[in-house]
């Protein structure tokens, strides 16, 4: 892991992004703003698990307008999303969000763009200024949209180059209105130009970054496309703040951003992880069902305790090293572990609740300052007992 890049930071309801602050997860809402209980209920959902900033889309007025409401209720800061009509950006900040996201290429005027920055100058709100592989190219002006399809179609390498070259005139209407509360972000569709884009703006600007890949599918492979490009431009130190986004129920994306910041140690975790055996010609339990049962079940666990479902006592007590506790399962019987010491040994029915248990049990004595996580782990040598 490479240092993180140096930025400016910006503050978003309290929430520092960039300057070396930790990096947050944001996530969109699908409900339509202005259904207030709805959009809240998702927010909160979002909050819960844990999403640092959270966005809605104001498209029209109605959307706006419930703004306050929701303020009121949210338990994390609100980014007012405003594509075309500035004046809803406008109404947004008049609300109090606590940041705008805009694309000056779809709002009309320079004037109108001019108006937003002075609104959040002086609410003291920031805002970020994005482009999106889908509405990159020029719209009105037919000369200007010519010589940007052009640019595309001519290499891979034209719609990284494009983007930058956009960002670069949106900063400057930001620049001449002297205001640097700014995060930058450009998404695309493909990883690799994701992180070539990323790389380049990394190098030419010192704004905050947003990192997220657009239109990344459903889980089952939007999943590969967006870690593959965040993990690497994360693992170079670039990126402020990160969206996932996939075609389906937006707390997975938070699940798995959360997953992706701890599992390259840019977050600490703040409730069990759980690492499994990979299954192989020794496993004579159904491994898959109970990892599910267990992850399920650690739900709720606010301690970051390492717990090991693994499928032989062979091998297992080995792979499960680290692990705070483990089960060590064979046919019929599972040996349990907690930190180091084989505990019981329990028949396969009781292995679910008998791990819970220990879990528990070793998530309190953490709380109350009684053990320490990571001190002693797994690494007893298989038991000699005869699990037939
Ligand atoms: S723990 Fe045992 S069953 Fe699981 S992969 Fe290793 S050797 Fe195979």
């Amino acid at each position: 892991m490479r240092m993180r890049r140096a930025t400016r930071q910006v503050q978003v309801g309290g929430i520092a992004i960039g300057g070396g602050a930790p990096i947050t997860i944001q996530s969109m809402t699908s409900t339509p703003t202005r259904e207030i209980d709805s959009t809240v209920a998702q927010i909160r959902e979002f909050a819960a698990s844990g999403c640092d900033l959270v966005r809605v889309a104001v498209p029209t007025r109605s959307d706006t307008e419930a703004l306050g409401e929701i303020l009121k209720q949210a338990p994390v800061p609100i980014i007012a999303d405003v594509h075309f009509h500035y004046e809803r950006a406008l109404e947004a900040i008049e609300a109090g969000v606590h940041k705008i996201r805009l694309n000056p290429g779809n709002i009309a005027d320079r004037a109108q763009v001019d108006r937003v920055i002075a609104a959040c100058r002086e609410r003291g709100i920031p805002i970020r200024v994005g482009v999106n592989e889908g509405s990159i190219v020029e719209r009105v002006d037919k000369a200007v949209r010519a010589t940007e399809q052009a640019m595309l179609t001519e290499n891979r390498q034209g719609l990284a180059d494009l983007m930058v070259r956009k960002l670069e005139s949106f900063l400057r209407i930001f620049e001449e209105n002297d205001f640097a509360e700014v995060v930058l972000s450009a998404k695309c569709i493909d990883a690799v130009l994701a992180i070539e884009v990323n790389r380049a703006i990394a190098e030419r600007f010192d704004y905050p970054l947003h990192l997220g890949v657009t239109h990344a599918g459903p889980p089952e492979t939007g999943r590969i496309r967006s870690i593959a490009a965040l993990s690497a431009l994360l693992a170079e130190g670039i990126g402020d703040t990160v969206r996932i986004s996939y075609a389906a129920e937006s707390a997975e994306e938070v699940a798995d951003a959360k997953e992706l910041l701890c599992s390259l140690g840019l977050r600490q975790r703040d409730e069990p992880e759980l690492i499994a055996c990979p299954t192989c010609g020794r496993i004579e339990i159904d491994l898959v069902k109970l990892v599910g049962e267990v992850r399920r079940k650690l739900v709720g666990i606010n301690t970051p305790i390492k717990v090991a479902v693994m499928g032989c006592v062979v091998n297992g007590p080995g792979e499960a090293e680290g692990a705070d506790v483990a089960v060590c399962a064979g046919k019929g019987r599972g040996v349990i572990y907690v930190q180091g010491q084989q505990v019981r040994t329990v028949g396969e029915a009781d292995m679910l609740d008998a791990l819970y248990e220990e879990s528990v049990r070793l998530a309190d004595r953490v709380e109350r300052g009684e053990a320490q996580l990571g001190s002693a782990s797994v690494t007893s040598p298989p038991p000699q007992t005869n699990m037939r």
